[in-house]
């Protein structure tokens, strides 16, 4: 018998901005394009259904994997990080030419690309996108020599021939989360510091500058004492040349790549600072601010994007297999359990996107408004939401597509369902953000029933109460944390449904 595939694949289709009539009313609603940003809105989203979506594919083999190579063959260590082809060309449309890492034009149009290229679920690009957005938007705001603006220049010049992008290595082995237990020292050197220890978790380790967290010899102990410092990957004797036998690394050795479940097109290294030469960026003691409110509320975001991306994937894909594969006679989509999922998949899509385009509308909000609180509480609810659901909801649209949707090979759910395990953890764990977010409703003295109708868009909404429970319980971990996780979901799900006027 011959069987052909083909109808599906092609009803996957051509173009993922003229598909997503969602992306397209949100577009419209809030961004004030010039022609030319429509029209590129346009042109990308066919070139990320067509050539992008093949250089994800092949980035993504096994035998395409990042490799270390950890010396030359003059025994000079060079920690040169090997990527494929496939990974540098597509860095060089998306990080490059759109330059899609520094955020220019429209906020909306240029995260809808951003939405865009990440239904790829290309990790050594998204990653990039997210670091570079993350620093330039630190820069941009707390920026004072003349690194900080050569680094600044030279990241929003970004072109086709030369991607010039960031990192940030915060994580170290003792933990995470807890970053005011950090332990690389920074030791003073003229205006500069020499940066002293190991980082664990260093992902996009190919960049061109790092944003690396450090505490100052003598500082206190905890967060107060946790500076940021900007790095620049190349020692600055001479014009370094990335992946040249000649490039002297910065003072720090690349010791090994994580082998990991996930993102596996993106080179997620340990490194070891022995000298590495950096300027501190915004005063010493308030790295740890700093770095939530410019840089990991960025990645945050890229989270919440990547995670909306990947649901829009999966119900794409999803939908085509439901509508072309039959079982026992009829399309599998008239099926009700299958309808369910897909609808299931549908709903958290449309929440997700609304969600994040309601944070990127919130994020320039003036410290000290609600709309400032807003955006804190509902960017650490929002993100573990919706990175779970994406999990989850990957994981059925895997189940749909039956044998196949275990193959590597037919469709890139199986990658986007482990790359969605990496987006929970990375940037905050759940339990983390909730806490976070709890903190934030305290501090800021969020007042339960404007908090609730703001998101809801409805006075009187059930919502308050809950806000108000956990506010009185806030005092005693153990009573108030259990409820958490539901209050950001109805809060996630009320929001989405107020943008989507259900
Ligand atoms: C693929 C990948 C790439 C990464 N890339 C980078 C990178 O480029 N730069 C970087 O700095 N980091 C990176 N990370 C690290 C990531 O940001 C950390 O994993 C994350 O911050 C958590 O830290 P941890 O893994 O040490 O977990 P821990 O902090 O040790 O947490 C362990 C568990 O304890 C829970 N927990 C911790 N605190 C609390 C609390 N207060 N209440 C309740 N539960 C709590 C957490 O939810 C978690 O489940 C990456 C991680 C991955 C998986």
């Amino acid at each position: 018998m011959s069987y052909s595939f083909d109808a599906f694949r092609e009803a996957i289709g051509g173009d993922w901005y003229a598909d997503d009539a969602l992306l397209a009313d949100l577009v419209a609603r809030h961004a004030s394009l010039e022609v030319s940003e429509r029209r590129g809105l346009e042109r990308f989203g066919a070139e990320v259904a067509g050539p992008l979506a093949t250089l994800a594919e092949t980035s993504a083999r096994p035998e395409n994997a990042p490799r270390l190579r950890a010396f030359d063959a003059w025994h000079r260590r060079v920690d040169e990080i090997v990527l494929p082809a496939s990974t540098h060309e597509a860095l060089a449309i998306v990080a490059g030419r759109e330059r899609l890492g520094a955020l220019h034009g429209d906020p909306f149009a240029f995260y809808a690309k951003t939405y865009l290229a990440h239904q790829n679920g290309e990790a050594g690009v998204a990653c990039s996108l997210a670091c570079t957005d993350g620093l330039t938007r630190l820069l941009a705001a707390l920026g004072d020599r003349d690194e900080h603006r050569d680094a600044l220049a030279a990241m929003r010049a970004s072109s086709g021939e030369r991607v010039v992008h960031a990192a940030q290595f915060v994580t170290e082995i003792q933990g995470g989360s807890d970053v005011g237990a950090n332990a690389v020292e920074a030791l003073p050197d003229g205006g500069a510091f020499r940066l002293h220890g190991a980082k664990w978790f260093c992902s996009n380790v190919n960049a061109d500058w790092f944003l690396v967290s450090a505490r100052p010899r003598g500082a206190p102990a905890g967060s107060k004492g946790v500076a940021i410092f900007l790095v620049p990957a190349y020692a600055r004797d001479g014009e370094p040349r990335r992946n040249g036998d000649d490039a002297r690394r910065n003072g720090y050795a690349i010791d090994r790549l994580k082998d990991k479940l996930g993102t596996r097109e993106l080179a997620t290294a340990e490194v070891t600072f022995a000298g590495a030469l950096g300027w501190p960026i915004g005063p010493l003691d308030r790295g740890l601010p700093n770095l939530v409110d410019h840089v990991l509320a960025t990645s945050r975001i890229a989270c919440v994007l990547y995670a909306a991306a990947t649901l829009r994937q999966c119900e794409r894909i999803v939908g085509a297999y439901a509508r072309f594969r039959t079982a026992f006679g009829r399309p599998i989509g008239d099926y009700a359990l299958v309808r369910g999922t897909l609808d299931d998949l549908g709903l958290a899509r449309e929440r997700a996107l609304a969600v994040a385009f309601e944070l990127v509308r919130l994020w320039p909000a003036k410290d000290g408004s609600a709309e400032a609180a807003d955006f804190r509480v509902l960017l650490s609810l929002a993100k573990p939401v919706i990175t779970r659901r994406a999990s989850e909801l990957a994981h059925d649209a895997m189940l749909l597509l039956g044998a196949n949707g275990i193959e590597e090979r037919f469709s890139p759910l199986p990658r986007l369902y482990r790359d969605a395990a990496v987006m929970e953890t990375w940037e905050g764990p759940h339990n983390v953000l909730f806490a976070q977010a709890l903190r934030d409703l305290v501090r800021l003295r969020v007042d339960p029933e404007a908090f609730a109708a703001r998101v809801s868009g409805r006075s009187n909404d059930p919502l308050a109460a809950t806000v108000q429970r956990l506010l009185d319980a806030s005092g005693r971990e153990a009573d108030a944390m259990p409820g958490m996780p539901a209050l950001a979901a109805a809060v996630v799900d009320a929001l989405g449904d107020r943008v989507l006027q259900r």
